[in-house]
């Protein structure tokens, strides 16, 4: 059975309840599942004992204050995924149980989250990072699964646990795609079919073996709007902006 779980009392009784023996996966999300979610949660479920989703869409952790106020949320049908996936608990928490002060502390790394994702979008990587620390330091699993789509999280997160003693190992998982390779992403709702396979070409050109510059060409021939495409962490990454929706992948 799925517990959905929105209160402090409620969540540390089902953590406590929980025998020290057993492995305690968690996956933690801001919603609107799809089936990259879906992937991390199948992992969980397969690795561990029991698998805890979180669903929050977090505050602080948006840079641009429309795609806060736009970002999709569909938690009926979300949770009926987790049912499906035999998830054991649904974490639903408010923004003021995650922020109790408001944005009083944050977390601030100051290396890999200064450029690419990081220079694009201020402060989102601060944000990220609070809000992932307060979530493994509330949930205490054994595993934390994330996905390699959002690279620079993944590495930052790494890193977090490392720096602050946290005893959950992170665990990457591979991306997604849509057939036509594009990454699933819950941003992607925000274009039609048509548009979609028109934006799908971003990540056939990203994969290309061009140099830089020609790569960034093509993107813009076929009218994407360039934020950035850098290699770096023995991967190309790149971020665009097309129909004023964002996509970001990396090969
Ligand atoms: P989000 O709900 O976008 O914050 O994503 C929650 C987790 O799912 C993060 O670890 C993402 O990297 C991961 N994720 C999102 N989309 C995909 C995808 N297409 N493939 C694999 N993982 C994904």
């Amino acid at each position: 059975m799925t517990q959905i779980i929105r209160d402090l009392t409620t969540w540390q009784t089902f953590r406590n309840k929980i025998p020290q023996a057993s492995s305690l996966g968690f996956v933690p999300t801001m919603g609107n599942l799809h089936a990259g979610h879906a992937s991390l949660l199948r992992q969980s479920v397969q690795e561990n004992t029991q698998t805890v989703l979180s669903i929050f869409v977090n505050p602080t952790q948006f840079n641009d204050q429309n795609d806060l106020a736009h970002y999709p949320r569909t938690e009926e049908q979300d949770v009926a995924m987790a049912r499906d996936l035999k998830v054991d608990a649904v974490l639903i928490p408010s923004v003021d149980l995650m922020y109790p002060q408001g944005y009083r502390y944050q977390v601030q790394e100051n290396n890999i989250s200064q450029y690419l994702e990081g220079e694009m979008r201020p402060g989102h990587f601060s944000g990220m990072l609070t809000v992932v620390l307060k979530l493994l330091q509330l949930v205490r699993a054994t595993h934390a699964y994330f996905g390699e789509k959002d690279y620079q999280q993944l590495l930052l997160v790494q890193g977090l646990v490392q720096d602050f003693f946290i005893d959950t190992k992170i665990m990457a998982c591979p991306i997604v795609r849509m057939p036509e390779g594009l990454p699933l992403s819950s941003r992607n709702s925000r274009l039609s079919a048509e548009d979609l396979k028109q934006a799908s070409v971003f990540s056939k050109i990203l994969q290309q073996h061009l140099p830089i510059p020609e790569i960034k060409q093509q993107l813009t021939e076929q009218g994407f709007t360039v934020e950035y495409v850098e290699e770096k962490f023995n991967r190309r990454l790149g971020a665009v902006k097309f129909k004023n929706v964002r996509l970001i992948d990396n090969v």
